[in-house]
């Protein structure tokens, strides 16, 4: 193949691809939208106290047990980690107006979960590492995909300084969530009827979600006996977890996903809806959680590199994630990767290293 593989999105998947590529001297050109590397990973630290450590504002975790592509490219790639900080109560807080209960949950009831230090971003850092400078294109957001009566492909993109660049393509991995690629991307012809319906049926996860992360001097709920984890059923955050940097640091953290709706949010603004987290956290762990050294929040829902409208919704059930069945003429010509496109580890991290994989398969092959 002379022409390069055409990579969109910059996420874990399409990064991964392109380091698998390159690694076999193929050529690829990664296209992100966004003036950043990572998608839906996004470690930060608070701007006006970096010392208080990084904190994940996307993915947190990942399960050894069960999802052995990450683990395995994990100590491939020599990243350190620890396990999620699990010991002591959790708590629940079931109804407005009453104290939230204490529980010792037995050991080993939670599944392992396990975190990186300094966040999920080393390791889009460390496979971004693999990849020759220059591959990956940023600020660059693709808007068209042509195919010719002789099957040459062309990929349009805007660039900076409102200017737009042609690239052929010898083929397309599309690396970002489904429901993007039907919202924001003119295939010409146009993709069928059934493929447009799969794609727009698929939810991008978590994509109608936010987290709030509040950070201390220290995780003083341990000094209770919390453990940090808690599930409510009041709100705002739904769940909450210890999110302190490492077991080193001395700075603690607690970090939520929200219970309450994306619209509900968007109508109360951030700094309504951040007032309402640190009033929940200080109704469960007490006037120490009113000392809040800095607190960082992220709703993807208002994001449009990650979400569409359809994405506000709760949802209710796991979403049925894989591969759309492409024939006819654009076969061989678009292969998808992201996580969305897994069908067993579809929405993790772990699906997306996996979708990564096969689609670099299949440029392999043909
Ligand atoms: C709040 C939250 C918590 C999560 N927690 C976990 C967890 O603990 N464990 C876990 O395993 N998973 C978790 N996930 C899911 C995990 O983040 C995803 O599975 C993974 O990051 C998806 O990677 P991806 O490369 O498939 O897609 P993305 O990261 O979405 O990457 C797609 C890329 O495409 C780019 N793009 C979009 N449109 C265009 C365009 N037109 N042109 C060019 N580029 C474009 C985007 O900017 C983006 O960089 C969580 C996600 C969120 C949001």
């Amino acid at each position: 193949m002379n022409k390069p593989v055409i990579i969109i999105g910059a996420g874990v998947s399409g990064l991964r691809a392109a380091s698998l590529l390159t690694s076999q001297g193929i050529k690829c050109r990664v296209l992100e939208a966004r003036d950043r590397s990572g998608g839906r990973i996004l470690s930060i630290s608070d701007k006006s106290r970096p010392e208080l450590g990084k904190f994940d504002l996307g993915p947190t975790w990942f399960w050894p047990q069960y999802e052995r592509t990450i683990t395995n490219l994990v100590k491939e790639l020599n990243l350190a980690t620890f396990s999620q900080y699990t010991r002591g109560a959790m708590l629940l807080e079931r109804f407005p107006n009453e104290k939230a209960e204490r529980y010792v949950l037995p050991e080993n009831a939670e599944e392992r979960s396990v975190r990186f230090i300094g966040g999920v971003q080393t390791l889009i850092d460390a496979i971004a590492d693999t990849i020759p400078s220059g591959v990956v294109e940023l600020e660059t957001r693709v808007t068209a995909i042509r195919l010719d009566e002789d099957g040459a492909i062309t990929v349009e993109a805007d660039i900076a300084n409102g200017k737009a660049e042609k690239i052929s393509a010898g083929a397309v991995i599309l690396a970002l969530p489904p429901r993007l690629v039907a919202r924001d991307i003119e295939f010409s012809p146009s993709l069928p009827p059934d493929i447009m319906t799969n794609l727009l049926s698929k939810p991008t996860w978590m994509a109608g979600q936010a987290k709030a992360v509040a950070i201390y001097e220290r995780p003083f709920w341990r000094e209770s006996g919390l453990s940090g984890f808690v599930r409510s059923g009041v709100g705002p955050l739904q769940e909450i977890h210890d999110a302190s940097p490492s077991p080193e640091t001395e700075s603690g953290a607690l970090f939520g996903f929200f219970g309450m709706p994306a619209n509900m949010r968007q109508e109360l603004g951030e700094d309504k809806v951040l007032n309402l987290v640190i009033d929940q956290l200080v109704r469960l762990f007490g006037p120490s959680a009113q000392n809040v050294k800095a607190i960082l929040y992220k709703d993807w829902s208002t994001d449009a590199e990650t979400a569409v409208e359809e994405d506000w919704d709760p949802l209710r059930d796991f979403p049925r994630y894989g591969q759309p069945q492409i024939a006819g003429i654009w076969e061989k010509k678009i292969i998808f990767a992201g996580t969305e496109s897994n069908s067993q580890y579809g929405g993790h991290l772990e699906g997306a290293l996996l979708a990564a994989d096969k689609a670099v398969s299949k440029i392999l092959a043909d």
